[in-house]
Parts: C-alpha cells; structure tokens; sequence
C-alpha cells in the first residue's frame, strides 16, 4: 500500500510538476518577446526618418542605441542590393508602416525580435537578440532537476504520513484485535466501521466457541460422573450378591441364614435391574425425538394418582386431588406420566405415617400442577441438588426408600425440554411443594 500511494503521488506530482514548467516557460517566452518588442518599438518611434541611408548611419544609430542591431533599407525593402521586402517585419512595414517578427537570423546566428517602421523615403529596421524558447526550457531545466528531486523527497514524507494514517486503524486492530478503532478523518469512518464490525462479529463466534467448548467439556465431565456414578451404584449391590453366594457355595449354612442369603441376593438383584431400567430410562428421554401432540394435564394427574393410589393408602397416607380445571399442552402422555408418577412417588416415599399426598392442577391464565406432601422435607442446602443425577439425601440407600437419585433429573430434563418452570418449595419436617408453572 505504502508503496502504491509513494508511486501514485510521484506520479501526479511529476506531471503536475512538467506541465507547470512547460506552461511558466511559455509564458516567460512571450513575455520576453513582448518585452522586446516594447523597447524596440518605443526606439523606432523616436526616429524622425532623416540621416543617411547608408551603412555608417545604420552603425552610428546602433551605437547610439546601444548595440540595437540597425538596418536602413530602401522604402521597396532593398537593403545593399538585397531584396529583404519579403522578410514579415519588412513586408508588413511596406503595406502598413510598421511590422513586427521573430525568428532565426542567418547573419547573427542568433533568435531575434526584429521591429520595422516605414518613412517617406526609407524603412528602419531594429533588431535584439533574445532566447529561443527551447533556451527558455534548457535554462528552467537545472530548476525543474531540484523541484523533481524536491518532489520526490516530499511524496516519500507525504506517502508515510498518508498510509500511517490510514493504516493506522489496521496496525491497531491487529496490535489489539478486541479494541474498538477511530479514524482522524471521517473518510476512513466507511473503513473502521468495517473493520469495528468484523471485529465485532469474529469476537461474538469467539464467544459462540467459548460457550460450545464450555458445553462439550461439561457434557464429558457430566459423562465421566454419570459412568462413576453408576459403577459405584452397581458395586454396591454386586458385592452384596458376590458375598452372598460365596458363602452358600462354602455350604455349612444352617437353613435360616441360607433363606436370608437368598433374600438378600434377590434383593440386591432387583435393585440392580431397577437401576439398569432407571438409566435404559433416563438414555431413551435423552434420544426422544417424538412429536407432541395435546395433552390434558388435570386428566393425566388424576390417572397416574389413582393408579399409585393403593401404595400410597398402604403407607398410611390420604391422598388428595384438586384437578377439576383441565387444560391442555403440547407434549406426550409418557412424559406427564412419568412426570406425575416421580413427583407422586417421592411424596409417598418420603411421607411420614398419617401424613398426605395433595395433586393439584389449575388451569386459566397461569396453569400449573402441584405434587405436596407434608413428610420430611429437604434441607435448605440441598434444594438445588435434587435435581441432579443420582443425588439422593439419604447416601447409604440403606433406607426403606432406597432410590437412585435419578426420580427428579427425569422430571427437569422433560420440563426444560418442554419449557415449563419447576420449582420447589419444602421445610424440613413440615413438608415439600413441586410446582410446574406450563
Ligand atoms: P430418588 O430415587 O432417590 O427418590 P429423586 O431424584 O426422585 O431420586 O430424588 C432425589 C432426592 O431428593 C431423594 O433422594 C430425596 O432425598 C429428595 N426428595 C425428592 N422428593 C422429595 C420429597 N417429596 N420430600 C423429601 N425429599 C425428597
């Protein structure tokens, strides 16, 4: 770029440069000529036209007008013999009374101004001598020499300047690619805002790449903690079952612990399988692709509470329904079922005897569902866990209830995927609220 703008200023101001000093050196030319002309025409006009007519008067005239090159010629133009009444001065003299001319003089060898003046019996010629114009453009040449060199000097200056200028902008951006850039000239504001703009847009896919990255290391690290998860969750039961049938193969049980080997590897068994078809669960939530189509939450509710009623009412609990306004979303019977059917199951499960399990649907401007139970409720600090996979509060799963913490990340992954908002609300030993605003 530099060395386009250095070449393109040389170039204009080389021209700008040849064409100016052609043009002085015109004018100079005619101004010298004109001067000329003045001085020998203000000459003649102060002859009177007497003296002789020979050469000795032309040559004492020429003294006394200082060296001013004199010819006296005959009124026909006839000058020793010679005809001259063809010459331009003469000629125009002989018709008009006086004539003027410039050119090359064989005689003198020099360019001169010749000025002419017609008398009763003669014609007075008076010449100088004065440059040619090429002499004029030979002497302006030393001159234009230094104005080039001159020029070139100030292009290689300018030329810095300018593309410091305008570069200036491009050097920023690449010293500092997040900073904003100005120009000095508002005709480089077309540029920066280009460049302002780009800058804006490449530090946005930079942002977009950031959160992609962000969300495949998440999405490997959540992979790596499921996997540990689940191998931990199988372990526990394998052992149980591994040393259990170690010790029947050893043989020498009385009959009662056989029975209780037994149990307890049957025990462990179904957990094991219950946890196999809780993450074969989980995975086919996470690949349903399925289309939706319009739902009645209230009738949904109410199905899924019935078909859990016998458990609940075994446990000692009453169950409550609210669900007279229906309404419908876009979603599949599967999910709210499975929605309704893991709230309902943890109100039970962690219930205390005599306590209530209450589903609640209201539909109108902010539908919603509510699952409440008034059981043991979940500590302050662990609210925001549950959701999570495979937290459970009880860490032993020695409990009576024994779930894989897989019950609630189930129900937030559907109500995410369908937008919905799930909260929830619990005292510890008063009781807890799961709320799912549609
Ligand atoms: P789990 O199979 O253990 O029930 P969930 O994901 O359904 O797994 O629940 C995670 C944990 O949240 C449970 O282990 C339990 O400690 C707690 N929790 C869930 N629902 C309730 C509730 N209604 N009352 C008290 N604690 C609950």
């Amino acid at each position: 770029m530099r060395k386009r703008i250095l070449l393109t200023t040389l170039i204009i101001t080389l021209l700008g440069l040849v064409l100016y000093s052609l043009a002085t050196t015109v004018i100079t030319y005619r101004s010298l000529i004109e001067t000329g002309r003045g001085y020998l025409t203000s000459l003649v006009l102060s002859l009177d036209g007497s003296g002789g007519t020979d050469a000795e008067a032309a040559a004492s005239l020429s003294h006394a007008y200082g060296g001013v090159r004199v010819t006296i010629l005959t009124s026909g133009g006839v000058e020793a013999g010679a005809d001259r009444s063809s010459r331009t001065e003469v000629s125009a003299a002989i018709s008009s009374g006086e004539g003027y001319a410039t050119r090359h003089s064989d005689t003198t060898g020099e360019e001169m101004i010749y000025v002419c003046r017609r008398f009763d019996d003669r014609l007075v010629r008076l010449g100088i001598a004065t440059s040619s114009q090429w002499d004029v453009i030979a002497d302006s040449l030393p001159t234009l020499g230094w104005f080039l060199v001159l020029d070139v000097v100030f292009c290689l200056i300018f030329s810095a300047f300018a593309t410091s200028y305008m570069l200036r902008p491009v050097e920023l951006i690449a010293k500092h690619p997040d900073a904003s850039v100005s120009a000095k000239y508002p005709e480089l504001n077309p540029l920066t805002d280009i460049l302002n703009r780009q800058n804006a847009e490449i530090r946005e896919q930079l942002s977009v790449i950031e959160k992609e990255k962000q969300r495949v290391v998440s999405a490997q690290e959540s992979k790596n903690e499921f996997i540990s998860n689940v191998s931990h969750e199988m372990n526990t039961p394998l052992t149980s079952i591994k040393g259990f049938a170690e010790l029947l193969e050893g043989g020498g049980l009385d009959e009662e612990t056989k029975q209780k080997a037994y149990r307890i590897i049957r025990t462990q068994a179904d957990r094991l399988s219950g946890l196999i078809s809780c993450i074969i669960n989980f995975n086919e939530l996470e690949n349903d692709e399925l289309p939706c189509y319009d739902c009645s939450v209230a009738l949904i509710a109410c199905e899924v509470a019935e078909s859990l009623r016998p458990d609940i009412e075994q446990r000692g609990l009453t169950l409550v329904i609210d669900a007279d306004d229906d309404f419908t979303v876009p979603s599949r019977t599967e999910r709210l079922t499975e929605i309704f059917g893991n709230l309902i199951r943890n109100a039970t499960k962690y219930n205390r005897e005599g306590g209530t399990v209450t589903v609640t649907v209201k539909g109108g401007k902010e539908p919603f569902a509510e699952v409440s139970d008034t059981g043991i409720g979940i500590a302050e600090e662990n609210l925001d866990k549950i959701f999570s996979r495979f937290f459970t509060v009880d860490k032993s799963h020695s409990g009576k209830n024994g779930g894989f913490g897989l019950g609630l990340a189930v129900v937030k992954k559907l109500c995410d995927r369908a937008g919905w908002r799930l909260t929830v609300h619990s005292t510890l030993d008063v009781g807890t609220t799961f709320r799912i605003d549609f």
